[in-house]
């Protein structure tokens, strides 16, 4: 891209929105950033390979003399669609600076749980209905531990964190704006597919610490561990998130079959796969009981008619989760879509002389 816009520049392509002055500055910015040579050109030699890596990298002594290697063709590489993920950590919400828990996501969930006193959380409570009148809440649900008859637990108010692709299949008296909002939201199909592996091949052969190959195939992409790197034995990578249509047609498939799909998609890009694969574990998020889908799809017209009408308090219930922010498919909007509606809901009841 420096290369082209440098030939723009000197072909006078920019002289009506960029000053003669700055158009030397521009090209030497376009040099520096792009790894240009003293012509402008993007081609074989030090700058270059300094970026996209050696044929040989620089070593020590008589052994030691680099090989610069050949740039790819603007051609193969718009061919690539690089773009499509080149920007991906540019993102506010794919920035670069990222942390995970260790132990898995889960771990943020029951260390909230750990805070709790009491026995304020009852696991394993499936609700069926929920009911309000203008003296309280009922909520019906089943014990999917230990089985029995139905429940039901009373209340004041209720804040429902019930994902919608659930909420809209269970009864629940309510307004006809949220009623109906409940059941505007789409959830997104994905899937993900881990694959054990006998040894980290990727960072004994390749030197690939961490990170994410991008792919063209419907995998979408490999990623690997970020850490515990050169540890012995057997490991665990990310062999396929899968979005989309593709998504679909991978959560139709059994989940054994998802995972030899995503060996054989994963062998295009790392030979070593048949020979070190060992097992694997596949989910389908729309075949989740608990969530049928991943997230909460907003589009643009569906939000401007139906999400304000899902954020209100509906006599008293009122929604919280991901589905009911800006933040879809983060913790983060979960987390700021409760903190919203518990401060409206206090304001609400103190209002009415009550105590929160
Ligand atoms: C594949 C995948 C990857 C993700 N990666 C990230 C990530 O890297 N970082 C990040 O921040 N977020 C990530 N997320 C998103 C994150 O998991 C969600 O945004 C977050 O969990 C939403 O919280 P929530 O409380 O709204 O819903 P949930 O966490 O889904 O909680 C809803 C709860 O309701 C329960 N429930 C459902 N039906 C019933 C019922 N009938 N009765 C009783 N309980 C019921 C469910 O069991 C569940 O516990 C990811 C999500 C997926 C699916």
């Amino acid at each position: 891209m420096s290369e082209l816009l440098a030939k723009c520049t000197q072909q006078h392509a920019l002289d009506q929105v960029v000053s003669q002055q700055d158009q030397e500055l521009l090209l030497e910015s376009l040099r520096n950033w792009g790894a240009l040579d003293h012509r402008f050109g993007y081609v074989k030699g030090k700058e270059s390979s300094e970026r996209r890596g050696f044929a040989r990298y620089p070593g020590g002594g008589l052994a030691g003399k680099p090989e610069f290697s050949e740039p790819f063709s603007v051609h193969d590489v718009l061919q690539s669609r690089l773009w499509t993920t080149l920007a991906a950590g540019n993102n506010y919400e794919m920035q670069t600076t990222m942390f995970q828990p260790v132990g898995g996501m889960d771990q943020i969930g029951k260390a909230f749980a750990r805070h709790l006193s009491g026995n304020v959380i009852r696991y394993n409570a499936k609700v069926t209905g929920i009911d309000q009148d203008a003296q309280g809440v009922s909520v019906r649900w089943q014990d999917t531990a230990a089985g029995g008859d139905e429940q039901v637990a009373t209340a004041d108010w209720c804040i429902c964190t019930i994902p919608l692709s659930i909420l809209s299949r269970i009864p629940l008296t309510a307004g006809d704006a949220m009623t109906t909002a409940i059941t505007k939201v789409p959830y997104a199909a994905s899937v993900k597919v881990g694959l054990q592996f006998k040894r980290r091949f990727w960072e004994e052969d390749e030197a690939i610490y961490g990170g994410i190959s991008y792919t063209d195939l419907p995998i979408t992409l490999i990623s690997y561990p970020s850490t515990g790197y050169h540890s012995r034995g057997k490991a665990v990578l990310l062999g396929g998130y899968v979005w989309g249509l593709e998504a679909f047609e991978f959560t139709s498939m059994s989940p054994a079959e998802r995972v030899r799909k995503a060996v054989e998609y994963g062998t295009q890009l790392h030979r070593q796969y048949p020979q070190e694969f060992d097992t694997g574990i596949a989910v389908g998020w729309h075949r989740v009981p608990f969530t049928h889908g991943c997230f909460g799809m907003w589009s643009e017209q569906v939000r401007a008619e139906h999400y304000e009408n899902l954020c209100q308090i509906d006599g008293r219930i009122a929604l919280a989760g991901e589905h009911v922010s800006y933040i879809p498919a983060w913790q983060e909007g979960a987390i700021l879509s409760a903190h919203d509606v518990v401060e409206r809901l206090h304001h609400k009841i103190v209002a009415q002389g009550g105590h929160t």
